[in-house]
């Protein structure tokens, strides 16, 4: 058994001075139950925690650390950035540098914004898709996450799914009002909402590969039909692509799915560990922000020089062979768990898309939001609990999803599948 002891205490500690003890709601274990692991450091595929304890990671700070953590490179140009100082409030030309870097790899974005979060890169792109329009309502869909802000908290994926959070108060009721949220995948009932409401809908968001409610990726035809649909009711079509972007593919998810957004919100790995996103796209709706255009936005951090130089150290060292070598690595994970579960008649759903990976406890395919609640989430939490003690480290939910760096070795994926084997044996038998 691993020894918890100084995780426990911090946690308390913590617990008076932070709501639950943490700064965003999933870190606190709420649906896997147990102390959440107060981290020490963390070097590659590894993370320590304050115990000494040592895991394979693959929650990567929820998806950035696609590099791996500490990567010299990242290291050496945050360092140098820093003694040039922290931030200016002014124009540097790294900002420039990592937004050649973005429209070379994602070529839909002619021209962008670097905000600080992935919430301010959506709640930004949905206003500029309601100034543009000058329409009031958008379409979302039941399980993906957004972000915090207001108008994206309506049937949420991520923490809002694990606390069942649904309708937050504090979010006014006559906003979201204009929030239609509809099942993924559903694309009958996207057309249905365009028939209602044909001049309404400023714009339809949607993560193109769900990771927030577990990792659900949508039907190609699904998002065909919703580009269409977009174009004939003079919608915007925004992707989510703030955890995919960078991710999923060399070619980011609409790469893979060979869709051509309006506007693109970027995040995670754009910042390589730091905290940067993006929203951008055609420069005929990107000229409607302030001060080229009347929509507002603005940021005391924005386009941050440390975060610019870990974004661009980032970027700049991954191929595409690099993405082909960390599927396999996916592949043969999910694979290897598929088969240990299969020894154990534990029913299992995995999925795998590039170097995003995920699976659920559940009998039958899980293709949105409702059949992703209907997996098996109290065995899931005993599940993650026991795979920390055979050192692996997994996100911390069953609305989330895993992710594999160019850090991980076979034997860390050895040790993977067998701690999943050693996991469902230690279940079985109790
Ligand atoms: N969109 C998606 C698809 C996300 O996965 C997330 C975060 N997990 C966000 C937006 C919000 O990003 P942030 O946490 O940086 O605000």
């Amino acid at each position: 058994m691993r020894e918890t002891v100084k995780s426990e205490q911090a946690f308390k500690e913590s617990n008076s001075y932070f709501p639950g003890g943490v700064n965003s709601p999933v870190r606190a274990f709420g649906s896997v139950g147990g102390t959440p692991l107060f981290i020490d450091k963390a070097k590659g595929s590894h993370i320590y925690d304050v115990d000494g304890n040592e895991y394979v990671d693959y929650v990567l700070s929820w998806g950035p650390m696609i590099l791996g953590h500490a990567e010299e490179q990242v290291l050496e140009a945050v360092i140098e950035t820093a003694k040039k100082g922290t931030s200016f409030g002014a124009p540097s030309p790294l900002e420039t540098e990592l937004a050649t870097w973005v429209k070379k790899r994602v070529p839909s974005i002619e021209t962008m914004r670097m905000v600080n979060s992935g919430t301010e890169a959506t709640m930004s792109a949905i206003r500029l898709a309601r100034g543009y329009t000058n329409r009031e309502k958008f379409i979302k869909f039941n399980g993906c996450y957004h972000g915090h802000s207001d108008s994206f908290l309506v049937n949420a994926g991520s923490g809002v799914a694990t606390f069942e959070l649904n309708d937050s108060p504090g979010v006014p009721k006559d906003l979201i009002k204009a929030t239609l949220s509809l099942d993924y995948n559903d694309l009958e009932a996207v057309e249905e909402a365009f028939k209602r409401y044909p001049d309404e809908i400023a714009a339809v968001i949607i993560e193109p590969i769900a990771g927030n409610m577990g990792l659900i990726p949508a039907k190609p035809e699904f998002l065909k039909g919703i580009r269409e649909l977009t174009k004939q009711y003079g919608a915007l079509l925004i992707l989510d692509e703030v955890m995919t972007g960078f991710r999923c593919d060399y070619d980011s998810a609409q790469g893979l799915y060979g869709i051509d957004p309006d506007l693109t919100t970027l995040g995670k790995v754009v910042g390589g560990g730091l905290p940067a996103a993006v929203f951008g796209g055609k420069k005929k709706y990107m000229d409607g922000i302030a001060p080229v255009g009347s929509v507002y936005q603005a940021g005391t951090l924005s386009g941050n020089p440390l975060a610019m130089a870990a974004g661009i150290a980032t970027l700049k060292q991954l191929t595409r062979e690099d993405y082909d070598k960390m599927n396999q690595k996916a592949l043969r994970l999910t694979d290897g768990i598929e088969k240990a579960a299969k020894e154990y008649n534990v029913p299992i759903q995995t999925t795998c898309r590039g170097t995003m990976w995920g699976f659920f406890f559940n009998e039958h395919p899980v293709i949105d939001f409702k059949t992703s609640k209907e997996s098996a989430q109290t065995y899931f939490g005993h599940f993650h609990k026991e795979l920390l003690n055979q050192g692996v480290y997994l996100s911390p939910s069953q609305f989330e999803t895993n992710f594999m760096s160019t850090a991980h070795t076979d034997e860390d994926i050895d040790k993977t599948i067998n701690g999943f084997k050693e996991t469902f044996r230690v279940l079985e038998e109790k």
